[in-house]
């Protein structure tokens, strides 16, 4: 096979986009093939033993390599300034990835309050039975990073900018915390994406995707990845192909295709979003936005230094509470009513009774997640007609 673009990495995003990872067969296929096969034939059994024994690179099985996995293992990689990416059937595959390879019993995780619900699902249902615990801090309350310290801490764990209400966690400050402690620092980088947020060039030590979200975009495949340093990723990649969650070769082929026009997705993304926030904050049926872009927000001076654009995600509070938001979800005739996010179709969800409904409501109303609050992931629709689908919702309550 032909490596092309491989060590490339003064590339521009848009350029490594496109052409990062690529490697062709004989053939010459200009676009990238796909590689569905289990196994791969040697030449002679001197061959076989030589890849068995790692002596002779190449690949002998998909559950440990496979070519169209590479491709985009290579290509998210150089758009995530990683020196690997071990690629993985899910994102919450890849976070389990990272805490098998990486934690042994005994050991302590500091993570941020609001993750993704089956990352504490994990943490706390399935970890904690092989003796691992976890404390939770404010994201953005850097000193509580360094106040739930203890002497086994082994993994900090961050997810920034939250879901739902869009907070941001200050990666540096808690990278230096982290390696001061003696540990490492995971990011969950899926709502950024590397095309607005590298946390790896920001002191993180690992970074960890749904490529199910904003990587694939739209809504076709399940996919994640773990980054980071070669000594660290080599950890986590026995640990894979020893216990399989590996990403199928169909599944890495629509993600590197679909990785080809990710810059241009997320700068929509982030337009669609900002006029939508700035749109809502004048509605008189409006309480309240959250989107990091807005002056009003409370990182938003950290937000436009870590992120390169706001994101797409944003939610809002309206007057009425429950009742008054489960209209607006009901009024709408384009926006799909689904839990999803990251996909060129927008989405609505009413977090205290769908995302969020397994916290009690005196946590819920804590962390913010009122009844009345409404999030939205933008899609690449035309804006107007995304105003007009809410509109006709927040109409309805003044
Ligand atoms: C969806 C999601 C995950 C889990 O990813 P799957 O691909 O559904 O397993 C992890 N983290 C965040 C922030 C997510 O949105």
């Amino acid at each position: 096979m032909q490596q092309q673009g491989a060590g490339t990495p003064d590339w521009d995003d848009e350029t490594l986009a496109i052409r990062a990872g690529t490697e062709r067969s004989p053939f010459g296929e200009h676009s990238e093939a796909m590689y569905p096969t289990s196994s791969y034939v040697f030449t002679s059994a001197a061959e076989a033993a030589a890849r068995f024994a790692e002596v002779e690179p190449g690949y002998t099985y998909s559950r440990f390599t496979n070519p169209s996995v590479t491709m985009f293992e290579n290509r998210l990689a150089a758009l995530e300034g990683a020196e690997r990416c071990v690629a993985t059937a899910s994102g919450m595959s890849a976070i389990n990835a990272l805490c098998m390879a990486l934690l042994k019993q005994g050991d302590h995780i500091v993570a941020s309050q609001s993750l993704f619900g089956s990352t504490i699902g994990l943490f706390n249902n399935i970890l904690s039975r092989f003796g691992i615990s976890v404390s939770y801090v404010p994201l953005s309350e850097t000193v509580a990073w360094r106040e739930a310290v203890q002497p086994n801490t082994r993994l900090f764990f961050m997810e920034t900018p939250s879901n739902p209400l869009t907070e941001v966690g200050d990666i540096r400050a808690v990278a230096e915390i982290a390696h001061q402690a003696g540990a490492l620092l995971a990011v969950d980088n899926c709502f950024a994406t590397p095309i607005l947020q590298k946390p790896l060039q920001m002191g993180a030590d690992l970074v960890v995707h749904s490529a199910t979200k904003y990587l694939d975009g739209q809504g076709r495949v399940l996919g994640g990845a773990v980054l980071g340093k070669a000594d660290l990723m080599q950890q986590v990649f026995l640990y894979l192909r020893t216990a399989g969650p590996t990403l199928s070769a169909f599944n890495a082929w629509v993600l590197l295709k679909a990785l080809e026009t990710l810059p241009l997705r997320m700068e929509r993304h982030c337009r669609n979003a900002a006029e939508l926030a700035a749109w809502l904050q004048t509605q008189p049926t409006v309480k309240r936005v959250y989107y990091p872009g807005l002056p009003d927000h409370p990182q938003h001076e950290l937000a436009s230094a870590q992120l390169a654009l706001p994101g797409g995600m944003l939610s809002f509070e309206v007057v009425g509470g429950r009742e008054a938001a489960w209209q607006v979800i009901d009024a709408c005739q384009l926006i799909s009513i689904t839990g999803n996010l990251g996909d060129s179709r927008s989405t609505i969800t009413h977090p205290a009774t769908t995302t969020h409904f397994r916290i009690s409501p005196e946590a819920r109303e804590l962390a913010g997640i009122g009844e009345g609050l409404l999030r939205v992931s933008v899609g690449l629709e035309s804006v107007q007609d995304l105003q007009a689908d809410l509109a006709r919702g927040l109409v309805r309550l003044a």
